[in-house]
């Protein structure tokens, strides 16, 4: 299993490059069928109002590559607290199909969250990656549309994520289990019954914290609707080199496309 899994991997991998060369800093440009710009406008937010991953370099370069590989959307950004202020009013947001929080954290400054939320909830997308659930910790409406709040988490380790919803195009390429090596999320609590699962844990991590290898329901990422609106979030996406794995990438463009209904 563990050789064809990096067969698997190197296929991947290779596979990628043209998403990702180098860095992911050159443009993705195969020699055939190069698709169209899309003009579905994805927002990546990456300003932080805490702790900020060194991660967020390698997403800002990865998460546009990715959208021209798919041919379904582009990605612009919010990186700091005034584009936050400047880009999130409703105006601003009327040629957005949906937001991604790629590691945002804390209070980072939305004009109106309510508003917000709303404009989520009449049909928008909602992409959110690894600290999107430790932004907006007291702000329980925000908490309740995304799925879930951070709550811990130990040192970083493997785990074999169960792939529940074997179908969706966040992991349909994954297989019945998802091998990964990253900083695993707890939360506060087990959503099973408020979000559709799609990555879960059936044993506690061995991150050093309570109940290690003990029998568990955890869960890793999922999605959601808020009103008519699509939510998709993952606890992956801590460490620069999953930004480069080709499956996490692959878990990262199925996610946004299922949130913005391409
Ligand atoms: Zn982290």
């Amino acid at each position: 299993m563990r050789s064809v899994q990096r067969y698997r991997t190197t296929l991947f991998v290779l596979a990628a490059s043209a998403l990702c060369a180098e860095g992911c800093g050159g443009p993705a440009a195969p020699s055939t069928g190069t698709p169209s710009p899309s003009t579905t406008r994805v927002l990546m937010v990456t300003h932080t109002a805490g702790f900020r991953h060194s991660s967020i370099d390698v997403a800002e370069r990865v998460l546009p590559d990715l959208g021209r590989a798919s041919g379904v959307f582009t990605v612009s950004h919010a990186r700091t607290a005034e584009d936050v202020r400047q880009l999130m009013t409703p105006a601003a947001l009327r040629d957005v199909a949906a937001i991604a929080f790629v590691n945002t954290t804390g209070d980072i400054g939305v004009p109106d969250l309510q508003a917000f939320m709303d404009w989520i909830a009449e049909g928008r997308g909602l992409i959110g990656i690894h600290s999107a659930s430790g932004t907006y910790h007291g702000r329980p409406a925000y908490l309740d549309m995304l799925g879930n709040e951070f709550l811990t988490h130990g040192d970083q380790t493997t785990v074999e994520a169960v792939v529940e919803a074997t179908q969706h195009p966040a992991v349909a390429h994954l297989g019945p289990r998802y091998r990964v090596f990253d900083e695993i999320y707890r939360f506060v609590r087990n959503n099973r019954s408020s979000v559709m699962p799609i990555l879960t844990l059936d044993r506690h991590p061995m991150d050093g914290l309570p109940g290690a290898g003990e029998p568990a329901d955890l869960p890793l990422a999922w999605t959601r609707q808020h009103g008519r609106g699509r939510v998709f979030y993952t606890a992956l996406g801590h460490r620069d080199e999953l930004w480069r794995d080709a499956d996490f990438q692959r878990h990262v463009q199925g996610g946004v496309r299922w949130a913005i209904g391409g």
